[in-house]
């Protein structure tokens, strides 16, 4: 008999349950070898799939990626008009991948994220799985403080990148401080604001090559990234998107000025 938690097990895997699901299968995973097992077969086999050349996809797998397509793009455009327009998109994309002819320019960069960039992925993975381990273990703040000129002397020694820290508790995002983990084999830099009854982590660490996306939504959490002066950011958090929006928004802006001051 397989374990009772296999079927949940492998709907983690695809991304399809709630966070505090996701967060009682993790700890599932840590006391069931038979699970633990099947987990890593799992991501085996994906990193197989990845590997593969697109015109070798099974109608299967395809329907698969598809619906992996909707769902990274699920948070962005919910209005029936945007609908229809990713299902063109996505039309074209696997006509242009299956050699007809037409890729679009979106199609073709969500191939790029989705077929032949396996490390974003495990980027992204460890993004949302610090972002939870945060809250469920206590483990949210090092530095208690709302005083940017706290925070940010803080990460000195303790994080490769020195990142953007200000309060905009006027906008309502209060930063509340911050703590530095391991990220992407490097020492990241977390600055953390309340929103309301939400947290959002802000990781900042160095850039390096590499593609990761704009936007992405795992296991129920929203992930804005974007680059700047050197340093990659990550907004993370299970607010709408236009609430996660608005705090990177702050941030990109106070950024700029930071640069234009020097
Ligand atoms: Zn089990």
């Amino acid at each position: 008999m397989p374990c009772a938690e296999a079927l949940r097990v492998q709907a983690y895997f695809d991304a399809e349950v709630d966070a505090v699901s996701a967060l009682e299968i993790e700890r599932h995973i840590e006391h069931c070898a038979e699970c633990r097992a099947r987990f890593a077969d799992l991501k085996r086999m994906r990193r197989a799939i990845k590997a593969l050349p697109v015109p070798m996809m099974s109608a299967e797998l395809r329907s698969r990626l598809d619906g992996v397509l909707a769902a990274e793009e699920g948070g962005l455009h919910r209005s029936p008009a945007a609908a229809a327009d990713r299902r063109t998109r996505r039309a074209s994309f696997w006509l242009g991948a299956l050699g007809g002819t037409g890729v679009s320019a979106v199609a073709a960069t969500l191939a790029v994220f989705l077929i032949w960039a396996p490390p974003s992925d495990a980027v992204l993975d460890e993004l949302v799985a610090d972002h939870v381990h945060s809250l469920a273990a206590a483990h949210l703040i090092e530095v208690e403080s709302t005083d940017q000129h706290t925070v940010k002397p803080w990460f000195a020694g303790r994080a490769d990148v020195s990142p953007i820290v200000a309060d905009f508790a006027s906008h309502g995002y209060r930063l509340i401080g911050g703590r530095a983990d391991y990220l992407a084999g490097q020492r990241a830099a977390i600055v953390v604001y309340e929103h309301g009854h939400h947290f959002i982590n802000v990781f900042s660490w160095a850039d390096a090559p590499g593609l990761l996306p704009r936007n992405s939504t795992r296991r129920g959490y929203h992930l804005s990234l974007w680059r700047a002066g050197g340093v990659r950011y990550c907004a993370v958090s299970d607010t709408g998107w236009d609430e996660l929006e608005q705090l990177v928004g702050l941030l990109r802006d106070s950024a700029a000025r930071d640069t234009a001051d020097r």
